[in-house]
C-alpha cells in the first residue's frame, strides 16, 4: 500500500500521462519501488509480472547490471558532450557506426534524439528538408494509418492515427494524411481472403495517393506490427503489395521500429520480419532497454545526400536537440546492443517466442476473445461481446480496463487499449516458466471479469 503521504502527494502535483486525472484523483497510484528480471515490486512489496515491459521497451529486465556498469563509467569519464558543430564523442560515433552496420537495409547515416516522438518529428522534418533540397518542394504530404502510433509530439502525433491524440488538441496538422488500418480481422468483409484484403488496403492507398496528387506526396509511415493501435499484425503480403506503389510514386518510406526494433518480432528488426525496405528507420524504447532515454532515425544514402546537399547550401544542418546522442545514453545503448549480441537475444525470443504466441492462441477459445494474435514476443487479444458477430462490448462496461486492472491485483501489468485490446510485451529476456505464469495469472482475471459480465 501506497503511504499515504506519497499517494496524496502524487495527486496533488503529478499530472499523469495517458491517465484519466478525474478517475485518478480517486485512485491514486501504484507506486512501483524495484524491479528484478521481468518483474517490479510495488511499495507494499507485491510483485508484478511487467507483461508489458514497461511501455514495450525494457528489453533486458529491470536489474541488468552491465548497464548501470555502462551509465556510471560513461558518468565518470564525460557526463556530457554534444554533436553540434563537427563535436563528437566516442558513444555517439560507436552508436551510429553500428546502427547502421545493424540495419536491415543498406543505410548511411544515424542521427540521434531522446524519444520515439522525436525521432519521428526529426523523421518528418528531415523529409521536408530533403524535398526542398532536391527541389521538389511540393512533395510535402506524409502519409500514416488509421490506428498507427508514432508519439505525441506535434508532428509525431499527428502522424497517429488515434482519435485520443488529436481530439481536443487541434491535431492533426496539415499534410498529414491517414489511410486505411490493415487489420483483417477488423475490417475484412465477409469471406474476403487476407490477401484480397491486403489487395484492398493497397488500393485503398494508392487511391488517396492519385486524389491528392503524387507529386505532392512526400512519404509513407508505418509500423511493422502497430503497437499502441491494438498490436496489428498486417496480412503477410500487406507491404509486398503496399511497397511497390510508394516506388512507383517516388515516395520515402519510413519503417517505425519504435516498439518492433530489436527483436521483439523475432528478428532483430520489423522490418526483416515483415520485408520492408524503407529509406527511413526510426527506433528507441529496446536501442537501450529504457535504462536512459535515446532514440535514433537512419536514413539511407539518397536522403542523406539531399540532406548534405542542403546544408552545404544553407551553412548548416538547423537541427538537433540538446541531448541528441547525450553520452550517457549512448554508452548504455551500445552496452544493450553488445548484450543482445553476445546473449543471442533474437535466439532466446526464437525460443519463448513460440511459448507465448501459443498460450496467447489458446485464449482464442474463450468466449470474451474475439482474436488472439501476434508475433515474436509481442501479442494482444481482443475482447468481444460477441465472438460471431464480433461485436464490441459497450465502450461504457470498460472491459479491457477491467481485465487489466483484475490483472494487476493478480500480479501481472497489462495494457488495455482502445476497443478492449490487451497487450502482451514482456521483456524479450523473459523465460517459457516466466510466460506460464504471467498467461496463469492473466487467464484468471479474464474469467473473473467473465463471471462478473455474467
Ligand atoms: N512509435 C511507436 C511505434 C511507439 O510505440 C511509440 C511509443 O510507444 C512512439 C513512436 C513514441 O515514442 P515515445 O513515447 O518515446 O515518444
Amino acid at each position: 500500500m501506497t503511504s499515504n503521504s506519497l499517494r496524496d502527494a502524487d495527486i496533488a502535483y503529478a499530472l499523469h500521462p495517458y491517465t484519466n486525472a478525474v478517475a485518478h484523483e480517486q485512485s491514486g497510484p501504484m507506486v512501483a519501488v524495484r524491479g528484478k528480471g521481468v518483474r517490479v515490486y510495488d511499495d507494499a512489496g507485491k510483485d508484478y509480472i511487467e507483461g508489458m515491459a514497461g511501455l514495450w521497451c525494457t528489453s533486458l529486465g529491470f536489474d541488468e547490471p552491465r548497464l548501470v556498469d555502462a551509465a556510471k563509467r560513461q558518468m565518470e569519464a564525460l557526463p556530457f558532450f554534444h554533436m553540434f558543430n563537427h563535436k563528437a564523442h566516442e558513444p555517439g560515433i560507436r552508436l551510429s557506426e553500428t546502427l547502421v552496420q545493424m540495419a536491415p537495409v543498406p543505410m548511411s547515416k544515424a542521427f540521434f534524439c531522446n524519444s520515439g516522438s522525436e525521432a519521428n518529428d526529426t523523421a518528418v522534418k528531415m523529409i521536408w528538408y530533403y524535398h526542398n533540397a532536391i527541389g521538389k518542394p511540393e512533395k510535402k504530404k506524409i502519409i500514416a494509418r488509421l490506428r498507427g502510433y508514432h508519439g505525441v509530439t506535434v508532428a509525431a502525433a499527428s502522424l497517429t492515427g488515434l482519435p485520443l491524440n488529436h481530439r481536443s488538441f487541434d491535431l492533426p496538422i496539415d499534410r498529414i494524411l491517414h489511410t486505411s488500418c490493415p487489420h483483417h480481422y477488423r475490417y475484412g468483409e465477409a469471406g474476403e481472403t487476407e490477401d484480397a484484403f491486403a489487395d484492398r488496403m493497397a488500393a485503398d492507398l494508392e487511391a488517396l495517393i492519385e486524389r491528392e496528387g503524387p507529386e505532392t506526396i512526400a512519404a509513407f509511415f508505418a509500423e511493422p506490427v502497430m503497437g499502441a493501435g491494438g498490436v496489428i499484425v498486417p496480412p503477410k503480403t500487406y507491404f509486398a503489395k503496399i511497397q511497390p506503389i510508394l516506388k512507383k510514386h517516388d515516395i520515402l518510406f519510413v519503417a517505425d521500429e519504435v516498439i518492433c526494433g530489436f527483436g521483439r518480432t523475432g528478428k532483430m528488426f520489423g522490418s526483416e520480419t515483415f520485408g520492408l525496405e524503407p529509406d527511413i528507420m526510426t527506433m528507441a524504447k529496446a536501442l537501450s532497454s529504457a535504462y536512459l532515454p535515446i532514440s535514433a532515425v537512419l536514413i539511407n544514402e539518397k536522403v542523406y545526400q539531399g540532406i548534405r546537399g542542403e546544408t552545404g547550401k544553407i551553412g548548416s544542418f538547423g537541427h538537433g536537440y540538446t541531448y541528441s546522442a547525450h553520452p550517457v545514453a549512448a554508452a548504455v545503448a551500445n552496452e544493450t546492443l553488445a548484450i543482445y549480441a553476445e546473449r543471442d537475444i533474437l535466439g532466446h525470443v526464437g525460443t519463448v517466442g513460440p511459448r507465448m504466441q501459443a498460450r496467447l492462441r489458446r485464449l482464442a477459445d474463450h468466449p470474451l476473445v474475439g482474436e488472439a494474435r501476434g508475433v515474436g514476443l509481442i501479442g494482444a487479444v481482443e475482447l468481444v461481446a460477441d465472438k460471431a458477430t464480433k461485436a464490441n462490448f459497450d465502450p461504457s462496461q470498460a472491459v479491457g480496463p477491467r481485465v487489466v486492472n483484475h490483472a494487476q491485483a493478480n500480479g501481472v501489468i497489462l495494457r488495455a487499449m482502445a476497443g478492449d485490446i490487451v497487450a502482451f510485451s514482456p521483456p524479450l529476456v523473459i523465460s517459457e516458466a516466466e510466460v506460464d505464469e504471467m498467461f496463469d495469472r492473466f487467464e484468471r482475471a479474464l474469467n473473473t471479469v467473465t463471471e462478473e459480465i455474467g
